[in-house]
């Protein structure tokens, strides 16, 4: 039971590896009071974050015994600093602030000179000497009281600010003279009055006991709520709150208050950097009241405190081993430190840190590498907003595929190909994609869809293509007739230019101004470590040559899904590929496979010539059909519309629409897939294997060199489908007269059978590779086309969900599956192979969890491989700690 157990720790009670129980800035400040010194650091005590976990579990109640441990810590803190909280002649004033585990910059509440009432300010302003400072903290103190602790809106205490400053006809609040702060502040406590119904408290005690509990209750807040769904920090782990005997920044010309990094936060060149405002507490550098000044004007403003200042900030970051963030102040000279944490920074920043930081050997190359977020390395690889920008978001929908883009908007894949003939740049807004789009897809900048998740083809196609794409913006309404959108009542027309960032899932329309991706020296030299330290081998998902240039470009060490309905997407061949799916009898099959066949084998020789020396994995046909046949609504509207128009092309429209309506399936993901198409017509793969094969000669004849040839077979969950397979590729290759070329058979494992039986496949199959989209689709039966929108939101909100499992490996279900697969795989075939090319393939934590789970590769698109490279870095260095 909480009461029993110890609830609140001294600042020297504490160390940087209680951060789960002390929060981040708790366990930062006790570790630092350890290595600095108290002297530099105000001593204090934190209240822990089981405490705040209990608070919510109890419905918003303090766990019993709190009030007895905080009045016995604040106790010691008082006998530490000889003076009482709120004394009358000399009184100990505290700031309360919050420290979750994980860093949650401006999101959490803080209080600060805690501690004054009408009489201690008075005897604040006798002891100090200073009535204009002691006044000037005293209405801070009511000011973020009663907004923090009570509510009262923030835009009435600025009125009550903004009328004093005209009545006394300056600008800020540092110029407001003694007898305006007194009037200030009285006019702030009739605001509370009537804003609450109370008078200001007077009781220090009192006062701490609120301003706790407003700690506690910003966890809950709505801001900190989106921030942690937006950064996956879970709900469970509440915050800590940390008292701390205040420091003042705002004692004069002497005196100051600053954030300072230990280097550059945006860049991550050596110099530190950082603001700082004189005479001022921490709250005005960081709400922007005042604009403050560059650090690098402390050395001249107050030259021993930047000294003492830079050397700390150096000790820091030796002490770290990591690039830290700080908070301090200056009072009448003497500089104190408040906070440290490892900085957040963008990827260009995390990359040059972890290069300079190997050279100044302040580490290791494994333990550099581990400092990098491989997750945002995808901002070295495409466009971006240019980093600070504002901008007012018109809708936001699923981050499908990252990189920012501008363009005016068009409504249909032709007009996008029209447009990028005339030299137009532009966006394609459709209310969900289909194959028919993908034309349209490559003219365009980027790609906005209505509706459809993260893991639909639309999305996983834009990433392979590297277009930046924001999938699933559920407010807008998109009436392909009118060519027209509207959200929020707001109506888009084509032309309308609109920005994306597929990165965040935001459309604006605001000319966001873009920052084109660079590729650094720092950045090859992490790639090249990652390269030297990974055991996982990182393939690319390529279906073109076009895309196997890019992802040998990117480093990939082979193709590990080129899916071979993909191929003729966007390309002029596409109708074929339709004919040959609507084909009604063994002769039209027959016609529009035999065009198929031979526009293959060019394609696969083209394939086999930019992979040369490395692996290629061709997957035979997996077209799930509602992918593939004309659309079902769309032609029943142009049918109509023959109808009304006397056209001549009735007969055969209506006979398309039959023909659709015939194929289209209830469940298409579950349909006539993969493997289950070849069962039925053994004719469309043994087409492509012979593509396949005819390709593999043409090279060896041409190039000396055979490929590294795969097949796959996709969507497979029984053993007999593997046999039947096998006996067709022999059949075929036996027809070509290429018993001699080389050939592994494998199989996707992305059913939950294939699982379960993976011993009996393996006995047949030269290697798996996991599909882990449809492995996840099918073992927690949600559509990944789907899943995108309202249904995973409510799931994150209400922490069933902590990531979406199409992006993050779901590892105690989905993972348990591969994990078994590869065991049992392996058991009954030591020496299988074992890859995975599912998006997962490209997401560091899945990536983490398939180095333990014994693969020996991933695959992701081209654009994800510096990240999959770097990531199984990170994997292998975890699994082996010391590198
Ligand atoms: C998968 O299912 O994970 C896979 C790679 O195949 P596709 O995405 O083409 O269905
Ligand atoms: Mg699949």
């Amino acid at each position: 039971m909480i009461s029993k157990s110890k609830l609140v720790y001294d600042f020297s009670e504490g160390s940087r590896e209680m951060r789960d129980l002390l929060g981040g800035k708790g366990a930062n400040v006790a570790e630092m009071t350890r290595i600095l010194g108290p002297e530099r650091v105000p001593a204090g005590f934190t209240i822990t974050t089981e405490v705040c976990v209990a608070y919510m579990e109890a419905d918003r109640q303090e766990p019993e015994g709190l009030e007895e441990q905080v009045s016995e810590a604040l106790g010691r803190l008082e006998a530490h600093a000889g003076r009482e909280l709120g004394h009358a002649r000399d009184p100990l004033l505290v700031s309360v602030r919050s420290g979750a585990r994980e860093s949650m910059p401006g999101m959490l509440d803080t209080v600060l000179n805690l501690g004054l009432n009408h009489e201690s300010v008075e005897g604040l302003a006798k002891i100090t000497k200073n009535e204009r400072f002691a006044w000037d903290s005293f209405r801070r103190f009511v000011q973020m009281f009663a907004n923090v602790c009570r509510g009262v809106s923030g835009e009435s205490i600025e009125a009550a600010i903004e009328r004093h400053k005209a009545e006394a006809g300056v600008e800020l609040d540092t110029e407001l003279d003694v007898d305006r702060l007194r009037a200030l502040t009285g006019d702030l406590e009739a605001l509370y009055r009537q804003k609450t119904g109370e008078d200001f408290p007077q009781d220090p005690y009192e006062q701490l006991r609120h301003a706790i509990r407003a700690v506690f209750d910003s966890w809950l807040g709505e801001r900190a709520v989106a921030y942690r769904r937006m950064n996956r920090i879970p709900d469970r782990w509440g915050t800590a709150a940390n008292v701390q005997q205040m420091v003042f920044g705002n004692k004069g010309d002497s005196s100051c208050s600053g954030v300072a990094f230990s280097r550059d936060e945006v860049t991550g060149e050596p110099e530190p950097s950082g603001d700082f405002l004189v005479n001022a507490q921490g709250e005005d550098v960081v709400s922007g009241v005042r604009t403050p000044r560059d650090i690098s004007e402390l050395r001249g403003a107050m030259p021993s405190a930047h000294q003492e200042l830079m050397d700390i900030l150096r000790a820091l970051e030796g002490h770290y081993r990591d690039m830290q963030d700080t908070e301090f102040t200056v009072e009448e000279g003497s500089l104190f430190m408040l906070q440290t944490r490892s900085a957040q920074r963008p990827a260009q920043a995390g990359v040059r840190f972890a290069v300079d930081a190997v050279n100044e050997g302040l580490l290791e190359k494994h333990e550099a590498l581990l400092t990098i977020d491989a997750d945002r390395l995808d901002a070295l690889l495409h466009d971006t907003f240019v980093p600070g920008t504002e901008f007012t978001i018109l809708t936001e929908g699923v981050a499908a595929s990252p990189g920012a883009a501008r363009g005016q908007i068009v409504f249909t894949a032709d007009d996008a190909v029209t447009a990028a003939g005339e030299g137009r740049q532009v966006v394609l807004v459709r209310p969900f994609t289909e194959a028919e789009d993908v034309k349209g897809f490559k003219a365009a900048q980027g790609i906005v869809t209505s509706r459809g998740g993260k893991a639909s083809h639309a999305a996983l196609v834009a990433r392979g293509m590297g277009k930046p794409c924001v999938a699933g913006a559920g407010a807008l309404e998109i009436d392909l007739n009118a060519k027209v959108a509207r959200v929020d009542g707001q109506e888009l027309h084509e032309g309308d230019v609109i920005t994306l960032d597929g990165s965040t899932g935001t459309i604006t329309l605001d000319e966001v101004p873009l920052e084109e991706p660079q590729m650094t020296p720092e950045f090859e030299t992490v790639l090249k470590w990652s390269d030297e330290m990974r055991t996982l081998g990182v393939r690319a998902n390529a279906d073109t040559a076009e895309d196997a240039t890019k992802a040998r470009e990117f480093g990939a060490e082979g193709i590990g899904l080129c899916r071979s309905e993909h191929i003729f997407l966007g390309t002029k061949h596409q109708s074929t590929m339709q004919a040959m799916i609507m084909a009604e009898t063994d002769e039209e099959r027959g016609a529009a496979l035999q065009e198929l066949g031979s526009l293959q084998k060019e394609h696969f020789k083209a394939l086999f010539g930019v992979m040369q020396g490395q692996p290629v994995t061709i997957r035979l046909l997996d077209p799930p059909l509602h992918e593939f046949i004309p659309n079902a609504e769309e032609l029943a509207q142009q049918v109509q519309r023959a109808r009304s128009e006397g056209n001549n092309d009735l007969a055969e429209l209506e006979h398309t629409l039959d023909r659709v309506h015939e194929l289209t399936e209830t469940n298409p993901m579950l349909g006539t897939r993969g493997v289950r198409l070849a069962v039925l017509h053994p004719d469309v793969y043994e087409m492509q294997v012979s593509a396949i094969v005819r390709a593999a000669l043409e090279v060896i004849e041409e190039l000396g060199e055979a490929p590294m040839l795969e097949v796959m077979i996709p969507l497979v969950a029984y053993e007999q489908e593997v046999e039947l397979m096998r006996e067709l590729v022999d059949r075929v290759v036996d027809r070509e007269g290429a018993s001699d070329l080389e050939l592994s058979l494998g199989t996707m494992i992305e059913l939950p059978r294939a699982c379960f039986v993976a011993d009996l496949i393996a006995q047949r199959a030269d290697f798996f590779s996991f599909g882990t989209n449809d492995l996840t689709q099918t073992a927690l039966g949600f559509s990944r086309d789907d899943v995108g929108g309202e249904m995973l939101a409510r799931y994150l909100d209400q922490d069933i969900l902590e990531r979406s499992p199409f992006e993050t490996i779901d590892k105690p279900g989905v993972g348990w599956l591969v994990r078994l697969a590869a065991w049992v795989g392996r058991e009954a075939k030591p020496e299988l192979k074992l890859g995975i090319c599912g998006e997962h393939g490209g997401d560091p934590e899945s990536i983490a969890f398939f180095q333990l789970a014994g693969l020996d590769y991933v695959s992701c698109s081209p654009y994800r491989v510096p990240i999959a490279r770097v990531a199984a870095a990170q994997a292998a260095v975890a699994e082996t700690p010391g590198g």
